[in-house]
Protein backbone atom coordinates (compact mmCIF):
# COMPACT_ATOMS: atom_id res chain seq x y z
CA UNK A 1 0.00 0.00 0.00
CA UNK A 2 1.34 3.46 -0.96
CA UNK A 3 -0.60 5.28 2.70
CA UNK A 4 -1.29 3.90 5.71
CA UNK A 5 -3.40 5.64 8.65
CA UNK A 6 -2.29 6.52 11.81
CA UNK A 7 -4.34 7.23 15.03
CA UNK A 8 -3.20 10.27 16.60
CA UNK A 9 -4.22 9.16 20.08
CA UNK A 10 -2.48 5.62 20.57
CA UNK A 11 -0.27 5.52 17.41
CA UNK A 12 -2.49 2.23 16.05
CA UNK A 13 -2.03 1.77 12.51
CA UNK A 14 -4.84 1.30 10.10
CA UNK A 15 -3.57 -0.16 6.93
CA UNK A 16 -6.06 1.31 4.48
CA UNK A 17 -9.72 3.03 3.85
CA UNK A 18 -10.99 0.05 4.03
CA UNK A 19 -10.10 -1.20 7.62
CA UNK A 20 -10.95 2.27 8.44
CA UNK A 21 -14.41 2.49 7.11
CA UNK A 22 -14.65 -1.15 8.33
CA UNK A 23 -14.05 -0.05 12.20
CA UNK A 24 -16.87 2.95 11.45
CA UNK A 25 -13.91 5.61 10.79
CA UNK A 26 -12.55 5.23 14.52
CA UNK A 27 -9.20 3.61 15.29
CA UNK A 28 -10.27 -0.08 16.30
CA UNK A 29 -7.83 -0.03 19.02
CA UNK A 30 -8.51 3.15 21.28
CA UNK A 31 -11.75 4.71 19.40
CA UNK A 32 -10.82 7.85 18.96
CA UNK A 33 -11.79 9.45 15.35
CA UNK A 34 -8.64 11.28 14.92
CA UNK A 35 -6.09 9.49 12.37
CA UNK A 36 -3.78 10.99 9.83
CA UNK A 37 -1.96 9.75 6.88
CA UNK A 38 0.99 9.17 6.20
CA UNK A 39 2.98 7.54 2.72
CA UNK A 40 5.65 5.35 2.04
CA UNK A 41 6.43 7.37 -0.97
CA UNK A 42 9.37 9.59 -2.33
CA UNK A 43 9.08 13.06 -1.44
CA UNK A 44 11.91 14.15 -3.89
CA UNK A 45 9.22 13.86 -6.65
CA UNK A 46 7.69 16.79 -5.46
CA UNK A 47 10.34 19.03 -7.05
CA UNK A 48 9.64 18.38 -10.10
CA UNK A 49 5.38 18.11 -10.10
CA UNK A 50 6.31 21.84 -9.02
CA UNK A 51 7.89 22.60 -12.37
CA UNK A 52 5.01 21.35 -14.60
CA UNK A 53 1.41 22.88 -15.15
CA UNK A 54 -1.29 21.00 -12.89
CA UNK A 55 -5.13 20.47 -14.16
CA UNK A 56 -6.22 19.80 -11.07
CA UNK A 57 -5.32 18.71 -7.32
CA UNK A 58 -4.56 15.14 -8.60
CA UNK A 59 -1.51 16.62 -9.87
CA UNK A 60 -0.43 15.10 -6.55
CA UNK A 61 -1.53 11.91 -6.92
CA UNK A 62 1.66 10.31 -5.29
CA UNK A 63 0.68 11.92 -2.29
CA UNK A 64 -2.97 11.48 -1.91
CA UNK A 65 -4.36 8.32 -0.54
CA UNK A 66 -5.89 6.51 -3.47
CA UNK A 67 -4.28 3.37 -4.89
CA UNK A 68 -5.30 2.91 -8.36
CA UNK A 69 -6.33 6.29 -11.00
CA UNK A 70 -9.12 4.68 -12.37
CA UNK A 71 -11.06 5.48 -9.30
CA UNK A 72 -10.71 9.30 -9.68
CA UNK A 73 -13.73 11.49 -10.17
CA UNK A 74 -12.81 15.01 -10.55
CA UNK A 75 -13.88 18.01 -12.55
CA UNK A 76 -10.80 19.84 -12.43
CA UNK A 77 -10.68 21.10 -8.26
CA UNK A 78 -7.90 21.96 -7.05
CA UNK A 79 -5.36 23.40 -9.09
CA UNK A 80 -6.41 27.13 -9.38
CA UNK A 81 -4.97 30.26 -10.07
CA UNK A 82 -3.53 32.27 -7.55
CA UNK A 83 -3.56 35.85 -8.38
CA UNK A 84 -2.22 39.35 -7.46
CA UNK A 85 -4.54 41.77 -6.05
CA UNK A 86 -2.72 44.82 -6.37
CA UNK A 87 -5.61 46.88 -5.16
CA UNK A 88 -5.34 45.53 -2.33
CA UNK A 89 -1.84 45.87 -1.97
CA UNK A 90 -1.85 49.87 -3.06
CA UNK A 91 -4.59 50.26 0.13
CA UNK A 92 -2.21 48.56 2.43
CA UNK A 93 0.44 51.00 1.23
CA UNK A 94 -1.92 54.68 0.58
CA UNK A 95 -3.59 53.86 4.39
CA UNK A 96 -1.04 52.06 6.55
CA UNK A 97 2.47 52.51 4.85
CA UNK A 98 3.20 49.09 4.84
CA UNK A 99 4.21 47.13 1.49
CA UNK A 100 2.82 43.58 0.93
CA UNK A 101 2.07 41.08 -1.85
CA UNK A 102 -1.77 40.22 -1.77
CA UNK A 103 -2.19 36.86 -3.54
CA UNK A 104 -5.72 35.62 -3.95
CA UNK A 105 -6.19 31.94 -4.03
CA UNK A 106 -9.31 31.79 -6.16
CA UNK A 107 -11.06 29.12 -4.79
CA UNK A 108 -14.74 30.36 -7.16
CA UNK A 109 -12.63 29.29 -10.46
CA UNK A 110 -12.83 25.36 -9.09
CA UNK A 111 -14.22 23.38 -11.89
CA UNK A 112 -17.08 21.27 -9.62
CA UNK A 113 -19.35 23.61 -7.71
CA UNK A 114 -16.68 26.56 -7.93
CA UNK A 115 -16.11 26.30 -3.76
CA UNK A 116 -13.04 25.26 -1.80
CA UNK A 117 -15.20 22.15 -1.20
CA UNK A 118 -14.80 20.28 -4.06
CA UNK A 119 -11.38 18.96 -3.81
CA UNK A 120 -12.84 16.91 -0.49
CA UNK A 121 -15.54 16.18 -2.30
CA UNK A 122 -13.49 14.83 -5.47
CA UNK A 123 -11.25 13.19 -2.81
CA UNK A 124 -14.48 11.44 -0.94
CA UNK A 125 -15.85 10.35 -3.99
CA UNK A 126 -12.84 8.60 -5.20
CA UNK A 127 -12.10 7.34 -2.34
CA UNK A 128 -15.67 5.43 -2.23
CA UNK A 129 -15.42 3.98 -5.48
CA UNK A 130 -12.19 2.58 -4.81
CA UNK A 131 -13.12 1.15 -1.41
CA UNK A 132 -16.92 -0.50 -2.95
CA UNK A 133 -18.73 2.22 -0.58
CA UNK A 134 -22.43 2.77 -2.36
CA UNK A 135 -23.90 5.24 0.72
CA UNK A 136 -23.03 8.25 2.46
CA UNK A 137 -24.71 10.75 4.85
CA UNK A 138 -23.04 14.43 5.58
CA UNK A 139 -24.60 17.48 7.56
CA UNK A 140 -23.82 20.83 6.05
CA UNK A 141 -24.40 23.90 6.08
CA UNK A 142 -24.22 24.33 1.87
CA UNK A 143 -21.33 24.22 0.22
CA UNK A 144 -19.90 20.57 1.36
CA UNK A 145 -23.66 19.83 0.92
CA UNK A 146 -23.44 20.79 -2.90
CA UNK A 147 -19.96 19.86 -3.47
CA UNK A 148 -20.97 16.17 -2.38
CA UNK A 149 -24.10 15.61 -3.54
CA UNK A 150 -22.10 16.43 -7.16
CA UNK A 151 -19.01 14.08 -6.58
CA UNK A 152 -20.71 11.23 -5.12
CA UNK A 153 -23.59 11.87 -8.19
CA UNK A 154 -20.58 11.49 -10.66
CA UNK A 155 -19.85 8.28 -8.54
CA UNK A 156 -23.11 6.37 -8.40
CA UNK A 157 -23.72 6.41 -4.79
CA UNK A 158 -26.66 7.64 -3.14
CA UNK A 159 -26.07 10.80 -0.39
CA UNK A 160 -28.59 11.76 2.02
CA UNK A 161 -27.75 15.44 2.97
CA UNK A 162 -29.12 17.01 6.36
CA UNK A 163 -29.09 21.31 5.72
CA UNK A 164 -29.82 23.97 8.79
CA UNK A 165 -33.38 25.41 8.50
CA UNK A 166 -31.47 28.62 7.33
CA UNK A 167 -30.15 27.19 3.63
CA UNK A 168 -30.51 29.24 0.72
CA UNK A 169 -33.01 28.28 -1.82
CA UNK A 170 -30.24 27.69 -4.47
CA UNK A 171 -28.24 25.02 -2.23
CA UNK A 172 -31.84 23.51 -2.28
CA UNK A 173 -32.36 23.33 -5.90
CA UNK A 174 -28.91 22.43 -6.83
CA UNK A 175 -28.91 19.73 -4.44
CA UNK A 176 -32.26 17.83 -5.45
CA UNK A 177 -31.46 18.27 -9.57
CA UNK A 178 -28.27 16.14 -8.43
CA UNK A 179 -30.91 13.66 -7.47
CA UNK A 180 -29.84 13.52 -4.03
CA UNK A 181 -31.69 13.06 -0.59
CA UNK A 182 -31.84 16.34 1.05
CA UNK A 183 -33.10 16.96 4.47
CA UNK A 184 -33.79 20.13 5.59
CA UNK A 185 -34.04 20.02 9.29
CA UNK A 186 -36.36 21.78 11.55
CA UNK A 187 -33.46 23.67 13.21
CA UNK A 188 -30.43 24.97 13.19
CA UNK A 189 -26.82 23.15 11.65
CA UNK A 190 -26.50 21.55 15.59
CA UNK A 191 -29.93 20.07 15.06
CA UNK A 192 -29.05 19.19 11.27
CA UNK A 193 -25.88 17.31 12.63
CA UNK A 194 -27.64 15.45 15.38
CA UNK A 195 -30.40 13.92 12.37
CA UNK A 196 -27.37 13.15 10.12
CA UNK A 197 -26.23 10.95 13.34
CA UNK A 198 -29.24 9.55 14.42
CA UNK A 199 -29.53 8.46 10.38
CA UNK A 200 -26.48 7.22 10.36
CA UNK A 201 -26.84 5.53 13.55
CA UNK A 202 -29.97 3.70 12.66
CA UNK A 203 -29.27 2.95 9.10
CA UNK A 204 -25.51 1.85 9.35
CA UNK A 205 -24.73 4.54 6.52
CA UNK A 206 -21.36 6.10 6.78
CA UNK A 207 -21.23 9.51 8.05
CA UNK A 208 -18.65 12.10 6.87
CA UNK A 209 -15.71 12.49 10.28
CA UNK A 210 -16.23 16.35 10.25
CA UNK A 211 -13.42 18.67 10.23
CA UNK A 212 -10.73 16.47 11.00
CA UNK A 213 -12.21 13.73 8.71
CA UNK A 214 -8.57 12.57 6.90
CA UNK A 215 -10.38 12.17 3.44
CA UNK A 216 -11.51 16.47 3.70
CA UNK A 217 -7.76 17.08 5.06
CA UNK A 218 -5.25 14.89 2.68
CA UNK A 219 -7.20 16.81 -0.43
CA UNK A 220 -7.35 20.39 0.82
CA UNK A 221 -3.76 19.72 2.44
CA UNK A 222 -2.87 20.36 -1.44
CA UNK A 223 -2.80 23.65 -0.77
CA UNK A 224 0.42 23.95 0.66
CA UNK A 225 1.72 21.85 -2.80
CA UNK A 226 0.16 24.46 -4.78
CA UNK A 227 1.67 27.44 -2.70
CA UNK A 228 4.74 26.22 -3.42
CA UNK A 229 4.05 25.42 -7.19
CA UNK A 230 2.53 28.68 -7.96
CA UNK A 231 4.03 31.09 -5.88
CA UNK A 232 7.91 29.10 -5.36
CA UNK A 233 7.71 29.80 -1.46
CA UNK A 234 5.24 29.62 1.29
CA UNK A 235 3.33 32.83 1.90
CA UNK A 236 4.28 34.66 5.25
CA UNK A 237 0.51 35.16 6.22
CA UNK A 238 -2.77 32.48 5.35
CA UNK A 239 -6.13 34.67 5.77
CA UNK A 240 -9.18 32.32 5.66
CA UNK A 241 -12.88 32.54 7.20
CA UNK A 242 -13.82 29.54 9.51
CA UNK A 243 -17.04 27.76 10.06
CA UNK A 244 -15.39 24.52 11.38
CA UNK A 245 -11.77 24.23 10.52
CA UNK A 246 -10.59 21.92 8.18
CA UNK A 247 -8.81 24.57 6.34
CA UNK A 248 -5.77 25.00 8.61
CA UNK A 249 -5.82 21.46 9.98
CA UNK A 250 -5.17 20.65 6.15
CA UNK A 251 -2.33 23.48 6.40
CA UNK A 252 -0.40 22.49 9.14
CA UNK A 253 -0.66 18.78 8.01
CA UNK A 254 0.68 19.58 4.75
CA UNK A 255 3.35 21.40 6.12
CA UNK A 256 4.38 18.87 8.56
CA UNK A 257 3.88 16.25 5.80
CA UNK A 258 7.31 17.81 4.00
CA UNK A 259 8.99 20.16 6.10
CA UNK A 260 11.47 17.56 7.13
CA UNK A 261 12.90 17.28 3.61
CA UNK A 262 11.93 21.03 2.88
CA UNK A 263 13.16 23.23 5.65
CA UNK A 264 11.79 26.43 3.56
CA UNK A 265 8.29 24.76 3.59
CA UNK A 266 7.08 26.90 6.82
CA UNK A 267 3.96 26.98 8.70
CA UNK A 268 2.14 30.58 7.85
CA UNK A 269 0.93 32.83 10.31
CA UNK A 270 -2.77 31.63 10.39
CA UNK A 271 -5.35 34.08 10.70
CA UNK A 272 -8.61 32.85 10.72
CA UNK A 273 -12.15 35.49 10.07
CA UNK A 274 -15.65 35.08 11.71
CA UNK A 275 -18.49 37.61 11.12
CA UNK A 276 -19.40 39.01 14.68
CA UNK A 277 -23.14 37.31 14.25
CA UNK A 278 -21.40 34.14 14.81
CA UNK A 279 -18.00 34.19 16.04
CA UNK A 280 -17.45 31.60 18.56
CA UNK A 281 -13.44 31.11 17.78
CA UNK A 282 -13.01 34.89 18.30
CA UNK A 283 -14.34 34.66 21.62
CA UNK A 284 -12.57 31.73 22.70
CA UNK A 285 -9.51 33.21 21.25
CA UNK A 286 -9.59 36.60 23.09
CA UNK A 287 -10.27 34.54 26.11
CA UNK A 288 -7.44 32.89 26.07
CA UNK A 289 -5.04 35.79 25.29
CA UNK A 290 -7.02 37.48 28.70
CA UNK A 291 -6.04 34.67 30.43
CA UNK A 292 -2.27 34.12 28.74
CA UNK A 293 -3.07 31.50 27.16
CA UNK A 294 -3.64 28.86 30.70
CA UNK A 295 -3.67 25.48 30.58
CA UNK A 296 -6.39 23.95 28.78
CA UNK A 297 -7.57 27.49 27.17
CA UNK A 298 -8.43 25.82 24.16
CA UNK A 299 -10.91 23.62 25.88
CA UNK A 300 -12.89 27.18 26.63
CA UNK A 301 -15.17 28.39 23.96
CA UNK A 302 -18.18 30.04 23.67
CA UNK A 303 -21.59 27.84 22.02
CA UNK A 304 -23.60 30.38 20.12
CA UNK A 305 -27.30 29.02 20.22
CA UNK A 306 -29.17 30.34 17.53
CA UNK A 307 -26.58 32.52 15.59
CA UNK A 308 -27.96 35.53 13.49
CA UNK A 309 -26.21 35.27 10.58
CA UNK A 310 -27.20 35.47 6.98
CA UNK A 311 -23.58 34.10 6.13
CA UNK A 312 -25.08 30.73 6.38
CA UNK A 313 -21.85 28.58 4.94
CA UNK A 314 -20.06 30.56 8.56
CA UNK A 315 -22.96 29.46 11.19
CA UNK A 316 -21.08 27.34 13.60
CA UNK A 317 -22.06 28.34 16.32
CA UNK A 318 -20.51 25.35 18.28
CA UNK A 319 -16.92 25.57 17.80
CA UNK A 320 -15.95 21.62 18.25
CA UNK A 321 -12.92 22.19 16.56
CA UNK A 322 -11.30 24.86 18.59
CA UNK A 323 -9.24 22.72 20.62
CA UNK A 324 -7.26 21.74 17.82
CA UNK A 325 -7.13 25.21 15.49
CA UNK A 326 -6.54 26.70 18.55
CA UNK A 327 -3.38 25.59 18.91
CA UNK A 328 -2.40 25.37 15.11
CA UNK A 329 -3.19 29.08 14.76
CA UNK A 330 -1.03 29.58 18.50
CA UNK A 331 1.89 27.53 16.99
CA UNK A 332 1.18 29.52 13.80
CA UNK A 333 1.72 33.07 15.61
CA UNK A 334 -1.40 34.04 13.69
CA UNK A 335 -4.82 34.66 15.33
CA UNK A 336 -8.58 35.34 14.81
CA UNK A 337 -10.11 38.32 13.18
CA UNK A 338 -13.59 39.78 13.65
CA UNK A 339 -15.40 41.46 10.95
CA UNK A 340 -18.72 43.67 10.92
CA UNK A 341 -21.26 41.55 8.66
CA UNK A 342 -22.97 44.56 8.14
CA UNK A 343 -19.70 45.60 5.85
CA UNK A 344 -19.35 42.95 3.84
CA UNK A 345 -21.23 43.73 1.15
CA UNK A 346 -18.78 47.12 1.01
CA UNK A 347 -15.78 45.36 0.67
CA UNK A 348 -17.44 42.22 -2.24
CA UNK A 349 -18.50 45.27 -3.87
CA UNK A 350 -14.75 46.82 -4.31
CA UNK A 351 -13.43 43.64 -4.93
CA UNK A 352 -16.18 43.32 -8.13
CA UNK A 353 -14.90 46.78 -9.32
CA UNK A 354 -11.17 46.25 -9.24
CA UNK A 355 -11.02 42.57 -10.41
CA UNK A 356 -14.43 41.62 -11.62
CA UNK A 357 -14.62 38.66 -9.38
CA UNK A 358 -18.07 38.02 -7.55
CA UNK A 359 -17.49 36.73 -4.55
CA UNK A 360 -19.60 34.80 -1.83
CA UNK A 361 -20.54 36.11 1.55
CA UNK A 362 -18.23 33.77 2.90
CA UNK A 363 -15.04 34.75 0.82
CA UNK A 364 -15.80 38.76 1.61
CA UNK A 365 -15.60 37.83 5.48
CA UNK A 366 -12.10 36.79 4.35
CA UNK A 367 -11.32 39.50 2.32
CA UNK A 368 -12.77 41.74 5.35
CA UNK A 369 -10.29 39.80 7.65
CA UNK A 370 -7.61 40.92 5.14
CA UNK A 371 -8.37 45.08 5.63
CA UNK A 372 -8.50 43.98 9.80
CA UNK A 373 -5.42 42.10 9.86
CA UNK A 374 -4.22 45.68 8.59
CA UNK A 375 -6.11 47.78 10.78
CA UNK A 376 -4.81 45.41 13.78
CA UNK A 377 -1.42 45.98 12.61
CA UNK A 378 -0.76 42.11 12.17
CA UNK A 379 0.57 42.38 8.41
CA UNK A 380 4.32 44.07 8.37
CA UNK A 381 6.73 45.35 5.70
CA UNK A 382 7.55 42.97 2.95
CA UNK A 383 5.54 39.99 3.38
CA UNK A 384 3.56 37.84 1.57
CA UNK A 385 -0.13 37.46 2.27
CA UNK A 386 -2.52 34.79 0.86
CA UNK A 387 -6.14 35.09 1.06
CA UNK A 388 -8.13 31.44 0.69
CA UNK A 389 -11.46 33.00 -0.74
CA UNK A 390 -13.85 30.22 -0.44
CA UNK A 391 -16.47 30.41 -2.62
CA UNK A 392 -18.01 32.77 -5.80
CA UNK A 393 -21.56 33.90 -5.49
CA UNK A 394 -23.17 31.18 -7.58
CA UNK A 395 -25.28 29.84 -4.69
CA UNK A 396 -25.39 32.91 -2.90
CA UNK A 397 -27.43 35.17 -5.79
CA UNK A 398 -29.58 37.42 -2.67
CA UNK A 399 -25.68 38.88 -1.72
CA UNK A 400 -25.02 38.79 -5.60
CA UNK A 401 -27.93 40.81 -6.15
CA UNK A 402 -26.54 43.29 -3.69
CA UNK A 403 -23.31 44.12 -5.43
ZN1 LIG B 1 -6.08 4.79 18.58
Amino acid sequence: MKYQLICKKCGHIIPSFKEWFAANQVCPQCGSNHAEVTYNTNYQHLTELYKSTAESFWHYFDYLPLENKEHIVTCREGAIPIEEWEYLENYAKEMFNIDCRVMVYRNDLNGGTNTFKDVAASMAASIFKENGIKEYCIASTGNTATAYSKYLSLAGIRLSVFVPNCVCEDTVNEIRSLGQNLIISSGNYACAKKEAAEYHKSNHVLMSAGNIDPIRVEAKKTMVFEFMRQLGKMPDIYIQAVSGGTGPIAVDKGVREIERLFPEVKLPKIMLVQQDTCDPMVQGWENAIKNNFHEGYEKEYPVIENPQTEVSILSTGNPGMFPIVAPIVKKSGGCFLRVKESQLVDFARIAKKETGVILGPAAAVCLAGFYQALAEKKIRNGQCVLINTGEGAARAKQFAAKL
